[in-house]
């Protein structure tokens, strides 16, 4: 393939990913904004394996069917509620890359370049290796967080900020000491120490990150991959690369700078550490000085949303663990038959991804017109007669306005303790993601609905027909 034929099917990709990233942007268009990307990539290798590409061409087959087959059998294998696991452990794959294709080339064009050409060759290949740790180090402890395999509260060393300018620092020099070591033909040693460095940043800066701010983690975690992809694009020259790393880069800042702002948080402050510091702190005392919940059978929340005018559900993880969706698309099918008006109230952090809940509303059915962004709904909980909260827990924990010492105090959360009545689904009185209690639960306006959500949502259902 000449030349000129790869340099048109990477523009081409390059316009599939715009166009998908645009089509992500809505839930109406993302199944379009899918087959955009899938084309782009398709695209983009297959154009790199026969225009690039020109020797060892058995070895890169190989490659790709044991990485497709792991692939796809993962994809397969993987439950709806282990996506942002998924997510984290591609994060580090992406890095896990940056670093292997940096040493490689490094060895590779160590003795060729020479000049400006090597000195600004080598700063693309620290960057791309620097980044590529951190991103892969730091991922593999965000996956082992949000699959709690360790624990989710922050690790708080007692000089953590100290620690990480040094860290930074040490990384700053040894940079300039590789460039003028490999300028004289060595900075093998620099580059490694360095790699080391930047592993630890990447787990040291995850590690102190505290439960309620994990959604940012993730969204800067694959925003560091992008970037990681664009160093390496500009270390082999390849412009498709650096185009869609520098996509990935922004988008992941954009959404990591959204979540922030969602969260009332400062992003410089979640990434140094110390939100959710007090972990699992309980919120009013002892549970017994929290006040009496008062638990209802399912057929008791039935009469109540059927007396209703105004309904708001709030979904959350739980919903999706229980895969309840189908079934509050049923109920809600049903209210809206009985001239009920049913809206669904959408934290941006509920779940344990963004856009969590509305790709399971939408995977549902659920008319993508009824359901609201927490800002566009929170001031109408005083006119709303129920609120139906499905497995959510921290999102709809008043103790983020009320108690200023709270681990998630200042983020903003779904007011439902506003509106005449609160239903709340869930097991026990288990703790959510923070692992704060939640005094929504001890309201006098709130009754508790104890069970798996969707088998009490399937006895709501029946006793509603
Ligand atoms: P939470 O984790 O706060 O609460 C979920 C609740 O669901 C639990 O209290 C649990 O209680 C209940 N639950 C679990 N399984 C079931 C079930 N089968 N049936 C009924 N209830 C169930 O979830 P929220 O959505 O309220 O908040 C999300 C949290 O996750 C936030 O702290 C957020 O910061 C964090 N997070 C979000 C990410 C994102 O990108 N969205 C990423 C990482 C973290 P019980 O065990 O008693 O049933």
């Amino acid at each position: 393939m000449s030349q000129g034929i790869v340099t048109v099917a990477y523009i081409g990709a390059t316009i599939l990913f715009i166009l998908a990233l645009g089509g992500l942007s809505r839930p109406e268009t993302s199944r379009r904004g899918n087959f955009y990307g899938i084309f782009g990539m398709l695209m983009a290798v297959v154009a790199t394996i026969i225009g690039i590409v020109a020797d060892n061409y058995f070895i890169l087959i190989a490659a790709v069917a044991i990485g497709g087959t792991i692939g796809i059998t993962l994809a397969k294998k993987v439950q709806m509620t282990q996506m942002p696991e998924l997510v984290a452990i591609l994060h580090s794959l992406v890095g896990l890359a940056a670093v292997l294709v940096g040493y490689a080339n490094f060895m590779d064009q160590h003795n060729i370049l020479t000049g400006i050409d090597k000195t600004i060759h080598d700063v693309e290949t620290y960057l791309g290796i620097l980044i590529g740790a951190l991103t892969f180090s730091g991922s593999i402890v965000a996956f082992l967080k949000l699959s709690a395999k360790i624990s989710g509260k922050p690790l708080l060393l007692p000089a953590r900020h100290w620690l990480n300018l040094g860290l930074l620092v040490a990384a700053t020099i040894l940079g300039a000491v590789f460039v003028s070591q490999s300028a004289a033909g060595s900075g093998t040693f620099p580059l490694i120490l360095m790699t080391v460095i930047a592993l630890i940043f990447g787990v040291h800066m995850v590690m102190a990150i505290g439960g309620a701010d994990m959604p940012v983690v993730v969204s800067m975690l694959n925003s560091y991959s992008g970037w990681a992809a664009a160093a390496t694009g500009f270390m082999l020259n390849n412009d498709l690369l650096i185009v869609v790393g520098a996509l990935v880069g922004s988008s992941g800042a954009i959404l990591s700078y959204i979540m922030c702002r969602a969260m009332n948080r400062k992003f410089i402050a979640v990434i140094a550490g110390g939100f959710g510091t007090s972990g699992g702190t309980t919120v009013a005392g002892s549970e017994e000085e929290a006040g009496e919940i008062i638990a209802v059978e399912a057929a008791e929340a039935a009469e109540l949303l059927l007396d209703a005018k105004e309904v708001m559900i709030i979904p959350g993880y739980g919903m999706a663990v229980a895969q309840a969706q189908h079934t509050v698309h049923e109920i809600t099918r049903k209210l809206r038959e009985k001239k009920i008006n049913v809206r669904f109230g959408i934290h941006p952090v509920a779940g344990r991804m963004p856009g969590h809940m509305n790709v399971l509303l939408a995977e549902a059915k659920v008319p993508y017109d009824i359901v609201f962004e927490l800002d566009e709904i929170n001031d109408d909980f005083p006119k709303i007669d129920v609120s139906i909260v499905i497995g959510a827990n921290d999102i709809v924990n008043p103790a983020a306005q009320e108690v200023p010492d709270s681990p998630i105090a200042g983020m903003p959360v779904l007011e439902c303790w506003k509106g005449k009545t609160t239903i709340v689904l869930k097991r026990s009185m288990a703790t959510g993601y923070a692992g704060v209690s939640n005094p929504l639960f001890y309201k006098e306006n709130t009754r508790m609905l104890f069970g798996d959500a969707r088998e009490s949502l399937d006895a709501v259902l029946k006793s509603i027909d």
